[in-house]
């Protein structure tokens, strides 16, 4: 009998996505950062991401209200991506009966910062038993119809763009798993990228938040707009302080920035004559999107990779 671990993360995705049908009123169901469900003027966006213990956060390095802080900007993240902006959000969370009152409330005050800092009011949700601490959180959010982005809109020619600093996530988990300490603070209290995607919505093609490795979100934007790309080894962005961690443990950053994950900020694809229209923004030039293929550029061309998977670590 094949296992999760044989056929991935996004060969069960594909799996579940084969069941359920496109229905009238949903312009794209599963496969992209948010479903969009379309109204008059505008899409409605939807998401939801789940974060277990142990395996998103760790109770020994991370503070409860850290935690609830990121559950709530994972999924922001998601609604940045589409171009959108985040109305209303829904927490379903499990405690086991021993957790402290305060530690609970830290929770959602990290929640509740997270949140109107980037505009969303928590309006609901359902609060349970479970031996693992595990919080899902829900967003639903909009975007004018002209400013939706999809990962499925690159076009042949475009460049690819990303947002900021790439593996600085993964540098912290790992300086954690080694029990050394450094610059953790990113992972411990990640950002979204929601205001330089609503400034760039107007101008770009498709695009996509960083949750699992750039490779991995550019092989998304070329699966779903069936194009190719190709990514300059040495124009992804990887900071100081991100080297010299890899440096500590003896591990090539470039790994994170490829394969890591959880940096959330935005991979996005724009043509390149439209690019002094965002550069405001800063955007990092690390590629360009072709027919076909997905390739690594330095001295050689090697093929691209794949990236984080939960059931294939
Ligand atoms: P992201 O990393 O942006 O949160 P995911 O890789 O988790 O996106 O999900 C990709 C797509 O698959 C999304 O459209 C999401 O809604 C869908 N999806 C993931 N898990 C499930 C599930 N258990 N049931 C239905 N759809 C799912
Ligand atoms: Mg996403």
């Amino acid at each position: 009998m094949k296992k999760l671990s044989d056929i991935g993360e996004f060969g069960l995705i594909e799996k579940i996505a084969a069941k359920f049908e496109s229905d009238e009123g949903i312009y794209k169901g599963i496969g992209d950062d948010c479903a969009v469900l379309e109204n008059q003027k505008e899409y409605t966006l939807l998401t939801t991401d789940m974060l277990v213990e142990g395996d998103h956060f760790n109770l020994e390095w991370q503070t409860p209200w850290q935690i609830g802080w990121k559950s709530v900007i994972v999924n922001i993240s998601d609604i940045a991506a589409m171009g959108g902006l985040p109305e209303w959000g829904l927490v379903s969370i499990a405690f086991s009966s021993d957790v402290e009152v305060e530690f609970a409330e830290n929770i959602f005050d990290g929640m509740a910062e997270a949140s109107k800092k980037l505009g969303m009011d928590i309006i609901g949700g359902d609060t349970t038993h479970g031996n693992l601490l595990t919080i899902n959180v829900a967003v639903i959010g909009k975007v004018e119809k002209e400013n939706l982005c999809m990962r499925g809109d690159a076009e042949i020619g475009d460049v690819i763009c990303v947002s900021g600093d790439l593996g600085k996530s993964w540098a912290g988990l790992e300086l954690f798993r080694a029990g050394e300490k450094g610059y953790t603070d990113y992972y411990l209290q990640p950002d979204c990228r929601l205001e330089i995607a609503r400034k760039i919505a107007p101008h770009i093609n498709a695009m996509i938040d960083v949750s699992d490795g750039l490779s991995s979100e550019v092989r998304h934007i070329c699966d779903e707009s069936k194009v190719g790309a190709e990514v300059e080894k040495n124009k992804i962005p990887i900071s100081e302080k991100t080297r010299k961690t890899g440096k500590k443990l003896g591990i090539d950053p470039l790994k994170w920035a490829l394969h890591g994950g959880e940096d959330f900020e935005l991979v996005f694809t724009i043509p390149p004559d439209r690019l002094p229209l965002i550069e405001n923004v800063n955007p990092i030039v690390v590629g360009k999107i072709i027919e076909e293929g997905r390739y690594l550029i330095n001295s050689e061309k090697k093929k691209l990779g794949g990236g984080y998977d939960h059931f294939n670590k």
